[in-house]
């Protein structure tokens, strides 16, 4: 929406906003995803004054890659040029040259797809550049912001419900006589994990409404996603702790939330990037 052009909006939206379209975003490649200025996926012109470019190289860990009838990929148009020399593009899937691996095998969200993507002088029109040649790197960065907010809602939602059915949980489970929530010690717990989430919700609303009146600064959007995502990981960790065994047990929602939360320290940049963001911004 951001970046398109008119005849793009128009050939591509409608089936994206209705759903007919799956879209997949390939930033992070085997070599790496954390530098993302050091991608290696390569664009260049092809040689017969078609104005055509041939796209090769790969993609890992992407969302919706092997499902995906879209997806945006980030590549390098100038190699002399860093975060400079790299560029959009939309490929469509069935484009030649252009496959897709199968899902990968991962620990949590299984249910998901996250796939390779590999590209083998695929060939495209210049239409299919997406926003300006050389400033997909800064196109990035000005919209990644959108996907930590949305990260840091979800990371606050999920422990927070998680947790308010472990305290259920623990009125009811009886150990020497009595609710194991009744013990000082998982009472004090319990009440300092509401007191997390409580405080982090807080930060992450002020932050979802900086973001719908477009003020949302990309530091802001770094706290909010490594903070939920560790606050996530301490209160699922409890939680689990808290069902003791049955914690364990992937019958209980209590696990597989352990299990799918882990990745969201690791994606959408991981928490360490976070901190990198907030510190440059600090002068440091
Ligand atoms: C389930 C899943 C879905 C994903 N979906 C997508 C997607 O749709 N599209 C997409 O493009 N990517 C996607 N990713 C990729 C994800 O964004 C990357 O895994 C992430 O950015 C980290 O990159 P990496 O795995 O290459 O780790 P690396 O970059 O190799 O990093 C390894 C470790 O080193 C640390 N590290 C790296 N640099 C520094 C530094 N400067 N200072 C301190 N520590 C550092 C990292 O924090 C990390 O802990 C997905 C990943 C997963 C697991």
């Amino acid at each position: 929406m951001a970046l398109g052009t008119e005849e793009q909006k128009q050939r591509w939206l409608p089936g994206i906003a209705s759903g007919e379209t799956i879209i997949a975003i390939g930033m992070t490649e085997p070599s790496g995803g954390s530098d993302l200025a050091g991608l290696k996926s390569t664009a260049v012109r092809a040689d017969d004054g078609s104005g055509d470019w041939i796209i090769n190289g790969s993609k890992t860990f992407i969302t919706n890659g092997h499902q995906c009838d879209l997806a945006i990929v980030a590549v390098r148009t100038d190699p002399t040029k860093g975060a400079k020399g790299i560029s959009l593009f939309v490929l469509e899937a069935g484009t030649a040259g252009f496959t897709k691996g199968t899902k990968l095998d991962k620990v949590g969200q299984t249910e998901s797809d996250t796939a390779e993507l590999f590209f083998d002088n695929v060939r495209v029109p210049d239409t299919h550049l997406l926003g300006e040649e050389g400033r997909g790197f800064i196109a990035m960065m000005q919209h990644l912001p959108q996907e930590r907010i949305g990260a840091a809602v979800s990371n606050t939602a999920h422990a927070a419900q998680i947790l308010r059915e472990t305290i259920e949980y623990t009125k009811e489970r009886k150990a020497f006589g009595q609710a194991i929530g009744s013990f000082q010690h998982n009472k004090f717990l319990m009440a300092e994990l509401v007191t997390k989430i409580e405080v982090t919700q807080a930060f992450v609303d002020a932050c979802v409404t900086l973001h719908s009146e477009g003020e949302l600064t990309p530091t802001d959007a770094a706290k909010a996603k490594w903070w939920s995502s560790d606050i996530q990981g301490e209160v699922l960790d409890a939680c689990v702790q808290l069902h003791g065994g049955y914690g364990f047990m992937n019958e209980y929602r209590v696990a597989r939330a352990w299990r799918d939360a882990r990745v969201t320290r690791i994606w959408a940049g991981s928490n360490e990037i976070m901190k990198e963001l907030i510190g440059r911004e600090l002068g440091l």
